[in-house]
């Protein structure tokens, strides 16, 4: 008796699982959906998933909208154990009016009990607004990040470390998603808006290493959501840069250095004369006294006599006498360099 297929009837067919060819593929394609629906953020392009957005790491409109499709596709998918998808591929096949991917039509290749199949699917592209680009429209943020300089006022050093620092923050922690939604100029200092408390803790914790900034965090209650009882939070990060910059001559026990930076919270400085290093704690940064402008004048140096150097202030244009141990070795005649008047007490150093 000739074999025939159980579910409609068709006889003398190759048999696989009891069906006909046409029926077996019918039993695992009818569980691949079509007419998907994939769901975009206009503004960036991130896909959403379920209740998620995510993002999609490709670059391309199209590709976003491709990779989209096969996702969702995948998601939806119940092919039964011995069915296998063994390739999937596609691309956009109409644009709206904006240039945006409208359709998407995935072929998909399954492979079970030693045949193959193909197939075609396709998708619709909707777009929306996701949640971040929403908060970034309405100006909405979790955190506040004031940098502000002694006094209230930035200087220009101070800046370009800012800048540098959020910069490298873009590059380094927020990738392709921002999570800053303004920066602006506010007191002589600056406030960077952030849309999450943890990244701005982060940053300011960034910021502080390489400037030693002394960071304090204040939250303030915003309200209660009326749905889920949760407590609405602003946390607002202070970052007070400390008065010493790189390049500036500070005294520290009788001797005089050169700010070179902080480094993990510590105060990098150069001794003027013997150029040895030192990295001061927190502690210690007290006993660091920053030389006053005023203090140091351009001095031109002159011809070494007995215990005495004739200097020549080029400020004032008139000549000095200094004992030639308040002269810095490292200085010869006609060298430039800087009298310091430390407490009183006067010091010649090679100029920075
Ligand atoms: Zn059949
Ligand atoms: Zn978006």
């Amino acid at each position: 008796m000739d074999r025939f297929c159980p579910k409609c009837g068709s006889k003398g067919k190759t048999l696989i699982k009891n069906l006909c060819e046409t029926c077996f593929w019918d039993e695992r394609i009818r569980h691949i959906p079509n007419n998907l629906i994939v769901k975009l953020c206009r503004s960036c392009l991130s896909y959403l998933q379920g209740k998620k957005w995510i993002r999609i790491r490709k670059k391309d409109p199209n590709s976003v909208a491709l990779e989209g499709t096969i996702i969702e596709l995948q998601r939806n998918i119940k092919i039964p154990k011995d069915t296998k998808i063994l390739n999937i591929e596609g691309s956009v096949t109409e644009w709206n009016k904006s240039g945006l991917p409208k359709k998407v039509v995935l072929d998909v290749t399954l492979a079970s009990e030693g045949a193959s199949s193909s197939l075609k699917r396709d998708a619709t592209v909707e777009y929306l607004t996701c949640d971040f680009c929403q908060s970034v429209a309405s100006g909405k943020y979790e955190a506040l990040v004031q940098i502000r300089g002694e006094g209230g006022q930035l200087s220009e050093e101070s800046r370009k470390t800012i800048e540098s620092s959020i910069d490298r923050f873009y590059r380094n922690v927020l990738k392709d998603r921002s999570d800053i939604t303004e920066i602006k100029e506010k007191d002589g200092g600056i406030d960077i808006k952030f849309l999450t408390s943890s990244k701005a803790r982060l940053f300011a914790k960034k910021l502080s290493e390489i400037t030693g900034a002394d960071l304090k965090e204040s939250a303030k209650m915003m309200g209660t959501d009326r749905m889920t009882g949760k407590k609405h939070y602003r946390t607002t990060i202070s970052v007070k840069l400390p008065a010493l910059e790189p390049g500036d001559l500070v005294s520290f026990k009788e001797r005089i250095f050169k700010v070179l930076g902080h480094h993990r919270g510590k105060l990098i400085l150069e001794d003027v004369e013997d150029h040895k290093r030192r990295s001061l704690s927190q502690k210690a940064m007290t006993d660091v006294t920053k030389i006053d402008k005023a203090d140091i004048k351009r001095v031109g140096i002159g011809i070494r006599s007995g215990g005495t150097v004739t200097i020549l202030d080029l400020e004032e244009k008139r000549f000095l006498e200094l004992p030639s141990e308040k002269i810095s070795s490292d200085l010869r005649e006609g060298d430039v360099g800087l009298l310091i008047n430390l407490n009183g007490k006067e010091k010649v150093i090679r100029r920075q």
